[in-house]
């Protein structure tokens, strides 16, 4: 996993935040804090992404 983004089209529903937060903050829209270790935190990072209801979690493999 190289690096996650997230696309235009976040609802702000808070759901990743819910599951990983150490990696996504939900300001006005949902952002992927600065310096985090995605490896550390990678299954996470898997199902936040697979329970966006609007799928714009990318991860870079
Ligand atoms: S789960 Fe998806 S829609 Fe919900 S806050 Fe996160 S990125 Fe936005």
């Amino acid at each position: 996993m190289q690096n996650v983004k997230i696309e235009p089209g976040c609802i702000s529903c808070g759901s990743c935040e819910f599951l990983a937060p150490e990696v996504f903050q939900v300001v006005v829209t949902s952002q992927v804090k600065q310096g985090v270790d995605l490896q550390q935190y990678e299954d996470r990072i898997r199902l936040a992404a697979a329970k966006c209801p609007v799928q714009v979690i990318k991860i870079k493999e």
